[in-house]
């Protein structure tokens, strides 16, 4: 469970929300953009904590988007390749 009152470390005003965030990443030859990646967001300040669980999904979406060698690769959250989210046993 995501507790939905955490308060946020960063602005002690807002609190941490279940949402969505874009995570970019620059490959250097290119940028790979996940959009729609469940995360914390907070309220106010609107940083994001992404959880681990989620990053390591993250870090496949981003070494499968390497070996096209884009300039731009825009991936949606869920969109990816299904092998990546069937790992769990
Ligand atoms: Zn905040």
């Amino acid at each position: 469970m995501i507790e939905s009152s955490t308060p946020c470390p960063l602005c002690h005003g807002g609190t941490k929300q279940p949402g969505t965030t874009t995570f970019t990443v620059d490959l250097g030859f290119g940028v790979v953009v996940v959009r729609q990646v469940p995360a914390l967001v907070c309220d106010l300040c609107g940083t994001d904590w992404i959880e681990d669980d989620t990053a390591a999904t993250l870090e496949e979406i981003v070494a499968q988007a390497r070996l096209k060698h884009p300039e731009l690769e825009v991936v949606r959250w869920g969109d990816q390749d299904h092998t990546v989210a069937n790992q769990e046993t």
